[in-house]
């Protein structure tokens, strides 16, 4: 459910079973979402899942199929888009090539018949927001990517809209700049204290910007929630494979009858037998086993409920992290990664034998039967 951020002086955004149907396509189904004042929201999902399509319905741009939308309790869904009060930050919105940076900032403040003092006072104090005091004399095709990228937030901002939206805003981006202006855009919605939904198909980015995520596959919400809850607490094995690296063992639950007490486990392919958590027992059938590769130890046999021997197949040196590929047997590996840090790597090599081991709580179990319903 979507909770106030204090202070906030957004427009609460809210989404009753909206639909879009194309031709016999269902681009978005019957997706419910409520959008607390002065919450960063990043709806998050595999191209083609219908992200884009909600976004321009909230902006007015495609009519839904059915389903309404308000803004600051006003019902919205048939108001054209001029009159939605949004600022807005799309692709497809490019700056006015004619116009200089400062006219293409302004351009919202005309329409809105402000004076000529006003204009002038707010378009410089947004470049100053932007960090671009001096490029307001220049037309587009002088700025560069990121430049042109920030005039373009300049000028949805400049009008102090209560909702922001924002489709991949940072894609054109190289990494670098990209990262940089995550963080600016935070700290600028931190300031500014206006609702945000942004759309990207970037898990990073996600994680980095928001409030909250929501996860869309083929039209429909699957999961939302703080990027903590989400990458810690994945329901399905579509969300916890999307949203960082997963390892997954793939098996049969099985009862054993041990000595007082029976216990559940999973068992692969290749005869491992992995110990699962209490939620999960008393179910059978075909089951996903789902590790984050840094919960995994490796040759540390101290805090470990469950250990496995194996061979390392692979090391990845990436920097700041190592990555190792355990073979299990011939058919169960798994990715365990390290931080790189003095004294922390073991000193091992591709071919080494190993011990892999891990808590019983890191462990996440996801059913087939209910991986099917998720699809
Ligand atoms: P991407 O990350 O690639 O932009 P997306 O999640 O934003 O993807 P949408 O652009 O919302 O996805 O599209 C959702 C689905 O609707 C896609 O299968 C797309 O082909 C389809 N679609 C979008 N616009 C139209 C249209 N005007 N006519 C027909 N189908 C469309």
């Amino acid at each position: 459910a979507a909770q106030e951020v204090s202070g906030a002086k957004g427009g609460r955004v809210q989404l009753s079973r909206l639909t879009k149907d194309y031709d016999g396509f269902r681009a978005v189904d019957d997706v419910t979402i409520d959008i607390a004042p002065g919450e960063f929201v990043t709806v998050l999902g595999p191209s083609g899942s219908g992200k884009t399509t909600v976004l321009m319905m909230i902006a007015g741009l495609v009519e839904p199929s059915a389903g309404a939308i308000t803004i600051g309790g006003r019902d919205v869904t048939h108001l054209r888009p001029q009159h939605r009060n949004l600022g807005v930050v799309f692709q497809s919105y490019a700056l006015f090539p004619h116009l200089t940076a400062a006219e293409n900032i302004a351009f919202p403040l005309r329409m809105r018949r402000k004076d000529e003092a006003e204009i002038r006072r707010r378009v410089e104090e947004v470049l100053d927001l932007v960090r671009l005091p001096n490029v307001a004399q220049r037309l587009p095709g002088q700025l560069s990517g990121g430049q042109q990228q920030r005039i373009a937030l300049a000028r949805a901002l400049v009008f102090d809209p209560p909702v922001l939206l924002l489709d991949e805003p940072l894609s054109a981006l190289d990494k670098k700049l990209r990262e940089n202006m995550q963080f600016e855009i935070r700290e600028l919605h931190r300031n500014l204290g206006g609702t945000v939904i942004n759309v990207t198909h970037d898990q990073t980015e996600a994680l980095v910007m928001s409030d909250r995520v929501i996860i869309m596959r083929d039209g429909r919400v699957v999961q939302s929630g703080s990027p903590s809850e989400l990458y810690e607490h994945p329901k399905s094995s579509f969300v916890a494979d999307f949203l960082g690296t997963s390892n997954f063992l793939k098996g049969e639950l099985e009862l054993e009858e041990a000595q007082g007490a029976d216990e559940w486990s999973l068992v692969t392919a290749g005869g491992l037998r992995c110990r699962v958590p209490e939620p999960v027992q008393g179910s059978k059938g075909r089951a996903h086993l789902m590790l984050r590769p840094e919960r995994i130890v490796l040759n540390d046999s101290a805090a470990t409920e469950e250990r496995f021997e194996g061979r390392v197949a692979q090391i990845a040196y990436t920097g700041n992290i190592i990555r190792y590929r355990v073979a299990l047997n011939d058919r169960d590996v798994i990715e365990v990664t390290l931080q790189n840090k003095p004294g922390h790597v073991p000193q091992v090599d591709i071919g080494s034998q190993v011990t892999v081991g891990w808590s019983l709580e890191d462990v996440h179990i996801f059913l087939e039967s209910t991986i099917k319903q998720c699809v």
